[in-house]
């Protein structure tokens, strides 16, 4: 039988994707540290619901080689979804040594692991559209140059990608990078824009959208959870298996953007969240600050059509009514009172 292991399973998008291998029938162990970033009430309450199914999340840090081994030796792992890290652009102004020991010695330690199993597994883990940086050229194809990060965070995402192109060239792991644009859905991340957006307009409390000198605004591509999801299984089924091939040569290492192909303003999408919550933002434009944003995302999705199937299913609005419905019964049951504390900058 096959088994995932998935990393990040107490984590917004590794809680969806633990539950949809699930349901797949296929053995799916957990594992997270369920960090402080955002409530850890929330992680446990993803954590719960994933038992209720029989999903079984190991409470660990990925630099923690004694526990991977014993996972992936006695469940007999045969696919890895690594999504563990330390996300958030922001943060890392002042955090950057949290995203170093996840997101750099972290990734190091799973792949060293990986390659003392055998059979070797594959890995399918994720990168990010901050890769691209200050790209200018749209949309952003895996094929551009993508060597000017805006943020600690995209270096190390960067990082990943080259760390894993090294233990695909020594090791043979069949790896697959897959570059999501900002996920977003119910059960979301409360550190996330959409989110606090939410709980601003809700509240009565000025909605913050930074412009440039120019005027110009952020954009993004906003890309809902259940088309990342169906992007990663999809990526799962196609990697091929770890270890040289018959004739020497090694499976390939992949790079997928998987995003939505309409980015829009964040004047534009708080018009959009109003609308869903059937509520009006209080708009305060200010200068935008130096935090490592960068302006625009605009994913180019035609490797991922050709090779995955991948096509976004669920466009904004409809996607944000699905986020509007549950965060308004969410917020109603009093589950989040306990709001996210960390305010950027
Ligand atoms: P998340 O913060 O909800 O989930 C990440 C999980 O990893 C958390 O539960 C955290 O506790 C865990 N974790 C962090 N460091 C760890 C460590 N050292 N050991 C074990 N567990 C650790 O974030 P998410 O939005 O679900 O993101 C999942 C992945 O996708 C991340 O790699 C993130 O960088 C990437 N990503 C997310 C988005 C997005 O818009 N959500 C966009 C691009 C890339």
């Amino acid at each position: 039988m096959e088994t995932y292991l998935v990393t990040g399973a107490a984590g917004f998008i590794g809680s969806y994707v633990a539950r949809a291998l699930n349901e797949r029938r296929v053995r799916v162990v957990g594992l997270d540290n369920i960090n402080g970033y955002y409530p850890r009430a929330l992680k446990r309450n993803r954590i719960s619901k994933l038992a209720e199914v029989g999903v079984h999340v190991v409470e660990a840090d990925l630099n923690d080689s004694l526990t991977l081994r014993g996972i992936l030796d006695t469940c007999r792992v045969t696919t890895i979804v690594h999504l563990a890290a330390q996300a958030g652009v922001r943060y890392a102004v002042k955090n950057p040594g949290s995203y170093v020991h996840s997101n750099v010695a972290g990734f190091v330690s799973l792949l060293e692991e990986v390659v003392k199993t055998s059979p070797i597994p594959r890995v399918i883990f994720a990168s990010s559209s901050s890769v691209y940086g200050l790209n200018t050229k749209l949309p952003f194809s895996e094929s551009d140059v993508t060597d000017s990060p805006a943020s600690l965070y995209a270096a190390t995402k960067k990082a990943n990608e080259l760390l894993a192109r090294t233990y695909n060239h020594i090791h043979g792991v069949a790896l697959t990078a897959l570059r999501f644009f900002t996920v977003y859905g119910p059960h979301g991340r409360p550190d996330m824009a959409y989110y606090s957006f939410a709980n601003n307009i809700r509240a009565g409390q000025l909605v913050n959208i930074f412009r440039s000198a120019d005027g110009s605004e952020l954009a993004r591509d906003f890309t809902y959870i259940d088309d990342i999801v169906r992007g990663i299984i999809a990526a799962c089924d196609t990697s091929e298996a770890s270890g040289k091939k018959a004739d020497g040569s090694n499976p390939p290492f992949r790079v997928y953007n998987l995003g939505n192909t309409h980015p829009v303003t964040v004047s534009d999408f708080v018009s959009k969240l109003e609308h869903a919550l059937g509520m009006v933002a209080k708009r305060n434009y200010l200068p935008m600050p130096k935090t490592g944003d960068v302006p625009y995302t605009h994913a180019n999705i035609s490797a991922a059509e050709r090779d995955l199937s991948y096509k976004p299913r669920v466009d904004l609005d409809t996607g944000l009514q699905y986020f509007a419905e549950w965060y308004l019964g969410y917020y109603d049951s009093g589950a989040n009172s306990e709001d996210f504390k960390y305010i950027p900058l």
